[in-house]
């Protein structure tokens, strides 16, 4: 028998779609448990200034299919520092609060790594982020509907570029991570992608564009993620305009609307099972792992090691077929 007897499930750093599927599942295999289960509000910053609500297993009805996260979240500074930290900790004592899930990115799990070093509280983390760039889990929650989000994007802007013959700069999220931009990318058929971890010359590509327009091509549509070195969507069309005078050329950032909507059905399965194994995790005696899936099994990976080798490893071969299917 598990010797904890309540817990407190947050969601803290950038939402992301499936964190309250996840929630929900967190719920309903603690009060399975036979555990209280305890909301925190906006994530660490609910901590420290005790947003603490209960929850039964009603309390997280009709919120599988929604997108962002009923327990809001937070980026906060305070919990940086020793002084936050052990405020947070005295509040989670004082409600009872034995163990923790903790749903985020890299950040939180650094915050729920130290917590747990410091004041010996167990803790589960379950990689939610749209970034996709954590390591120990082949997906993590929100990128899937992201993705999908940008691809819808992608087509709809298809049939204007397509029917005025014009040339499209998108650009998506990904400051460091270049997942949502190269599956995107490669799902809406873009003529280039140009990707954090990989440097264009505007020269190169201003050329692939010419080829497309002297094949024939009606329309092109490049893929920017936002952490690309060439400065984002606004700068490369700029500079490529200077040389380029085939299609009338322009720009669109998809910007937060990448975080929202309904889940899909990948998010809302994987959130299902990772808040499931979040649970048995802490009834199982487990402390600062992070639960994640690997092909299609649920694995453990040591927090520290999710977060020192948190980065998306760009898929080298994925990035050549889609020069070569775009030509
Ligand atoms: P995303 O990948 O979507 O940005 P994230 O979890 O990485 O999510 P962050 O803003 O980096 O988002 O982190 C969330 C919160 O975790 C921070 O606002 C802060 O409260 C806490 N946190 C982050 N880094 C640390 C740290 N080094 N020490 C203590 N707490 C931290």
């Amino acid at each position: 028998m598990s010797s904890i007897k309540k817990i407190g499930v947050f969601t803290s750093g950038g939402d992301a779609p499936g964190m309250n599927a996840c929630i929900r599942a967190v719920v309903r295999t603690g009060i399975f448990h036979g555990m209280e289960v305890v909301g925190i509000h906006q994530g660490y910053q609910g901590m420290i200034e005790k947003k603490f609500i209960n929850m039964d297993a009603r309390s997280v009805r009709n919120i599988i299919q929604l997108g962002g996260t009923v327990l809001k979240t937070a980026r906060c500074a305070e919990f940086r520092t020793p002084e936050g930290r052990a405020k947070a900790y005295n509040n989670l004592k004082e409600e009872g609060i034995d163990a923790l899930v903790a749903i985020g990115g890299d950040g939180t799990f650094t915050g729920a790594e130290l917590l747990s070093r410091e004041f010996d509280i167990p803790v589960i983390g379950v990689p939610g982020t749209i970034d996709n760039d954590l390591y120990g889990s082949d997906f993590t929650l929100g990128y899937d509907t992201a993705t999908n989000t940008v691809l819808e994007a992608i087509d709809k802007i298809r049939d204007t570029a397509a029917s005025h013959d014009r040339l499209f700069f998108v650009e998506v999220m990904g400051r460091d991570s270049g997942c949502i931009a190269l599956h995107s990318g490669v799902a809406g058929g873009a003529e280039a992608i140009l990707l954090p971890e990989k440097e264009t010359a505007i020269d190169d590509l201003i050329m692939k564009l010419e080829e497309g327009a002297l094949s024939n091509k009606s329309s092109s549509i490049v893929i920017i993620a936002e952490g690309d070195k060439n400065g984002g969507a606004y700068n490369v069309a700029k500079r490529v305009k200077e040389k380029f005078n085939f299609y009338d050329i322009k720009v669109t950032i998809l910007g937060h609307l990448q975080r929202g909507g309904t889940p899909s059905s990948f998010d809302r399965v994987l959130a299902c099972r990772l808040g499931y194994a979040a649970v048995k995790a802490l009834v199982a005696g487990e402390n600062r792992k992070m639960v994640g899936l690997r092909g299609n099994e649920i694995q453990l990976t040591n927090i520290e090691e999710a977060i020192n080798n948190h980065s998306y490893k760009l898929e080298d071969d994925l990035v050549e077929m889609a020069a070569i299917l775009s030509i």
